[in-house]
């Protein structure tokens, strides 16, 4: 697996563009013969899921010391993107497993590590992240999920919205209020698992995309967990989970890259083959130039999205500018290139029969999940290079 710190920042090298072979020929024949089908039913991807736990592809990015691949931020993102490039709800297994775990990668005591991280990386359990809540989106540290100290214990109570992978997650990294009078500083983050007591779910959102991956509520109604489940110091839950999105914004980016190319890619080879006023359509200048556009816009957002994932490694001091940035700038070319994939396929493209549409849905949640595009704009903002 790539794991050279050292990578140029815009090329991945040669070990990357390896994995990107092997990554795309597992899911061009595991994962997308599914693809219209999860989405049509909107039922879990399983036969994804199995597939890349059986090429360790499910979460890369886990540390070699406590079992995994050890593969470094831009291996990851190559991981998400081909994966995207036919199943955006498939990709959401590497991703959220990263999303869910990195607070205890980044702030988790030896002992978290070895617990969590381990079933992490053998496919033994899946990591979700629990931050948002029904009246706390974009000001999420507005949360009301209380956090109460019991002797060895915390007991936790309240109810997290829009949980990606919820249910089928084992593992949730859960934010939650253990001092009312400090605000964000006054947030705390804990591990807490599917099978602990007072721990349910709620009924699976009906989305417009994403449909594969399961979206629900998490209640947590008097779940007491040891206190050794705390990640990181009493009040240092909010800045660990802030730091956690600085990385994997670049791999939301890293999904839209995918999406937009699955859908540049099938219109690309959809205009050689319709003929209209006695020649393909690919003959237009019209239609080639939406092409070039198209093709733009990606390879622009694919080299934010390859520098910020460097400095996700590396660690950078303004990784948080270029998380979000990447974030934002490849989301939103997703949109357009979606967008314009289906009116290439004119009529046909409006229709489930061809794939463009639900690339295009998928790719309107990669605008708003891990924060909207506005909050990316206020972090740009608050952050500027
Ligand atoms: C499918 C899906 C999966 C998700 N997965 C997860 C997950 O796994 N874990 C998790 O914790 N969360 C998850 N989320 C939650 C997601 O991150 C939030 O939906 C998102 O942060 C926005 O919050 P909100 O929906 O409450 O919108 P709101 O915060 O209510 O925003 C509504 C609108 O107001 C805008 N807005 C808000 N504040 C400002 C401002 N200051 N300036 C300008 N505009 C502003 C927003 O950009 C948006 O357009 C998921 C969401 C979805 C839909």
């Amino acid at each position: 697996m790539a794991g050279n710190k050292d990578f140029d920042l815009y090329r991945p090298s040669e070990e990357h563009d390896e994995l990107r072979k092997v990554v795309r020929s597992l899911a061009e024949a595991k994962i997308a013969p599914y693809a219209a089908e999860v989405d049509e039913e909107g039922r879990f991807p399983q036969e994804a899921l199995d597939a890349l736990v059986a090429a360790d592809l499910h979460a890369v990015h886990v540390p070699e010391e406590f079992g995994g691949a050890g593969a470094d931020a831009l291996a990851t993102v190559i991981v998400i993107e081909e994966v995207a490039r036919v199943c955006a709800s498939s990709s959401l297994i590497p991703a959220v497993n990263k999303l869910g775990s990195l607070p205890v990668v980044l702030s988790g005591s030896e002992e978290l590590k070895r617990k969590y991280l381990g079933p992490l990386a053998k496919g033994d359990a899946m990591f979700s992240y629990c931050l948002s809540e029904p009246d706390a989106g974009s000001d999420a540290a507005g949360m009301k999920t209380k956090a109460v100290r019991d002797g060895d214990h915390y007991v936790l109570n309240g109810v997290k919205r829009w949980i990606t992978n919820a249910g089928v997650s084992e593992y949730y990294t859960v934010m939650a209020v253990t001092d009312p009078s400090k605000r964000s500083k006054g947030i705390s983050a804990f591990v807490v698992e599917k099978s602990d007591e007072g721990v349910s779910f709620g009924a699976p959102e009906k989305k417009l995309g994403i449909k594969g991956s399961p979206t629900r509520e998490v209640y947590l109604d008097n779940v007491r967990i040891p206190a050794d489940r705390m990640i990181g110091e009493e009040g240092t839950g909010f800045a660990t989970a802030m730091k956690t999105l600085d990385h994997t914004r670049v791999t939301i980016a890293a999904q839209a890259l995918g999406i937009a190319q699955g859908a540049l890619d099938y219109a690309k080879g959809y205009v050689q083959e319709r003929k209209q006023f006695g020649k393909p359509i690919a003959d237009f200048q019209g239609i080639q130039f939406m092409l070039a556009d198209m093709a733009m816009k990606l390879e622009a957002a694919r080299q934010l999205t390859y520098a910020a994932a460097a400095k996700s490694e590396r660690l950078d001091g303004d990784l948080t500018f270029f998380g979000a940035a990447a974030k934002c700038y490849a989301s939103d070319a997703a949109m357009e290139i979606t967008t314009d994939a289906v009116q290439l396929l004119g009529g046909y493209g409006y229709t489930r029969d061809y794939p463009v549409e639900r690339m295009m849905r998928d790719a309107k949640i990669t605008q708003i999940y891990e924060g909207t595009n506005q909050v990316q704009r206020i972090v740009m903002a608050r952050n500027l290079p």
